[in-house]
């Protein structure tokens, strides 16, 4: 099953996209993408409810704007440096654990939004990466447990202000958490749909031109690895999202750097996720 939610920012409503492209508005199921949803058999409920409901939903057109597709969830947890290329070209060591960090909730906005840049910023970048999304809650979790807690995947680009995230003092946060830095969608697929996240290509363009294209099979640490290791620390709760690294290829990395400038398009997508594309404009 394909997720989405659509509609205008803030008050947007349940829907689901099927094979065919068409999408459907669900809402009449009754309950949003949301933590109760993903820990409560909600996939499985949504599932048999449009098995005697389906002709009943109606369309969604075209036009209607997507938004994230689920609701806000608890946090968003990132891995940094998770591709050996890219840790490279930041000029940083491959890690031997999973170095995490928070991008703020707030800063999660629909798949083709357009894409703020900051207030004094002159470094804002991209980062395709895929997101994993909890469907069950994890605490302690071990490696071999780690994919019974995994509800599906989405595509999210972690846009990053470089000068706040590294020439600042202290943690990446600041530079990840700036409003719309968070595009996530344009649905979430659900785990069968996926069938080796471990090998799927991703890629993302600006202005035309394709500046990273790598494949999830240079994870440093896979997907199991990460759940248990970052539930080590926390818990997870449904639908949080785990965003699991960017590959080479960021705007960082060129020499000389390349920074978003307002009209320029990004464009990304990852196999099975569908592509996002934002047009980037200056704070007003
Ligand atoms: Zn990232």
């Amino acid at each position: 099953m394909k997720l989405i939610r659509f509609g205008n920012a803030g008050s947007e409503k349940p829907g689901i996209q099927l094979e065919n492209g068409t999408r459907l508005d669900v809402s009449g199921f009754g309950q949003d993408y949301n933590e109760d949803f993903f820990g409560g058999d909600g996939l499985d409920r949504l599932k048999n409810w449009l098995s005697s409901n389906s002709e009943n939903c109606p369309e969604i057109g075209e036009e209607v704007r997507l938004g994230a597709p689920l609701c806000r969830p608890s946090k968003i947890v990132c891995i940094g440096l998770n591709y050996a290329k890219h840790a490279q070209e930041a000029g940083m060591k491959i890690p031997g654990e999973p170095v995490l960090f928070f991008k703020a909730t707030s800063a999660i906005v629909g798949p083709n939004d357009d894409v703020v840049i900051p207030k004094g910023s002159e470094k804002t970048d991209w980062e395709v990466e895929l997101g994993v999304v909890i469907g069950k809650k994890a605490s302690y979790v071990s490696e071999s447990e780690a994919m019974n807690h995994v509800a599906g995947y989405v595509l999210h680009n972690d846009y990053s202000e470089r000068a706040f995230q590294i020439e600042r003092e202290g943690q990446w946060v600041k530079g990840k958490s700036c409003d719309t830095f968070a595009p996530l969608g344009p649905f979430i697929a659900t785990k069968d749909e996926i069938s080796d996240p471990h090998n799927l290509n991703l890629w993302l363009n600006v202005n035309g031109e394709q500046l990273q294209n790598s494949n999830t099979s240079d994870f440093v640490f896979d997907i199991p690895t990460s759940i248990s290791y970052i539930s080590q620390f926390m818990t997870l709760l449904p639908g949080d999202v785990i965003s699991t690294g960017t590959p080479f290829g960021v705007g960082l990395g060129f020499d000389p750097p390349r920074y978003l400038k307002p009209g320029d398009v990004v464009e990304l997508g990852i196999d099975g996720l569908g592509t996002s594309s934002q047009v980037a404009r200056a704070h007003k």
